[in-house]
């Protein structure tokens, strides 16, 4: 196992390629089911692990998109695929890409990525996929809210923001139930250290007492209240459950945020 990609080693030997829009790579063929050689697996909690995958077709991918992934599990006629979403920033590459996956106990899919992948083995992904996109040309300030592993895309947009090296303020709420459990907050921490721009605050959900974090409860109106003080998002990204999402989503319109630039995806 290697350490999660040193974002701002990335940053500092980047070009930074033409910004893309939502348009140019939403217009392009689908993309069809191809191999990817697992080239790192990295433990992030507990339950969950990051997967580093090598595309033999790369495709330029908005942060925020997401990949399918395609197994055979025994016992069922034809592959089962879920959708899993790009945690690596575009900038300066596409072709690796890197997949974080919790395992949903019981799951057909995430425990085989989480626990049954080796370095080497290959997968089948099709992507990228999805339209929960920010890039610079988008600006900000930006609210990220993620729950779980519903961090994921937000990391995303975080790592392309340091890569493209912007100064666009983000705010990230990230909601886990414990820090052991929380995606990528030793990055986080490292990030939000180095650039004034990004604030995260986490809360956590199942552990009362840990002072990492700012709050210890469920998402709630009063945290959204507080998220938005003093710097009204011109852009805001909701990811994670439904209920979740529709919540923050719900409340983000009442506080005076443009519907329209409230983007959502919802990990049912
Ligand atoms: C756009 C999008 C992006 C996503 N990105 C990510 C990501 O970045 N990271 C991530 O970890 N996840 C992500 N997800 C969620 C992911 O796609 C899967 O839904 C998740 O990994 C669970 O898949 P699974 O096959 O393991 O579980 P499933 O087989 O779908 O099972 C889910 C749950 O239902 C239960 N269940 C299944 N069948 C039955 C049954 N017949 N009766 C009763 N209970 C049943 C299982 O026990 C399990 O608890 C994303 C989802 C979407 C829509």
């Amino acid at each position: 196992m290697v350490p999660p990609i040193d974002a701002t080693a990335a940053s500092a030997a980047t070009t930074i390629a033409p910004a893309r829009t939502v348009r140019d790579v939403s217009s392009r063929q689908p993309a069809r089911w191809q191999n990817a050689r697992v080239i790192d697996i990295i433990e992030e909690t507990p339950d969950a692990v990051t997967l580093r995958l090598r595309l033999v077709d790369s495709a330029d991918f908005l942060p925020g998109q997401y990949y399918n992934v395609r197994l055979t599990v025994a016992g069922r006629t034809g592959p089962i695929q879920r959708a899993y979403s790009v945690a690596s920033s575009p900038v300066p590459e596409t072709s690796t890409i890197d997949i974080g996956v919790r395992e949903v106990p019981g799951g057909l899919i995430s425990p085989q990525l989480v626990r049954g992948l080796s370095v080497g083995d290959q997968i089948q992904v099709r992507g990228p996929v999805g339209r929960f996109t920010w890039t610079m040309e988008d600006g900000g300030p930006v609210l990220l809210v993620g729950a779980g592993s519903g961090v994921v895309p937000l990391m995303s947009m975080v790592r392309y923001a340091v890569a493209a090296d912007l100064d666009i303020p983000m705010r990230l709420v990230c909601s886990s139930s414990s820090f052991d459990s929380a995606f990528y907050h030793r990055d986080l921490a490292n990030l939000a250290e180095q650039h004034s721009w990004l604030e995260v605050v986490h809360t956590l959900t199942r552990d009362s007492s840990d002072v990492r974090a700012a709050h210890h409860r469920r998402i709630d109106h009063r945290m959204i209240v507080e998220a938005v003080a003093g710097q009204l998002p011109r852009r805001a990204y909701i990811c994670g459950p439904p209920a979740m999402v529709e919540d923050v989503q719900g409340w983000l319109g009442e506080l005076g945020v443009d519907p329209h630039w409230v983007r959502i995806e919802k990990y049912d």
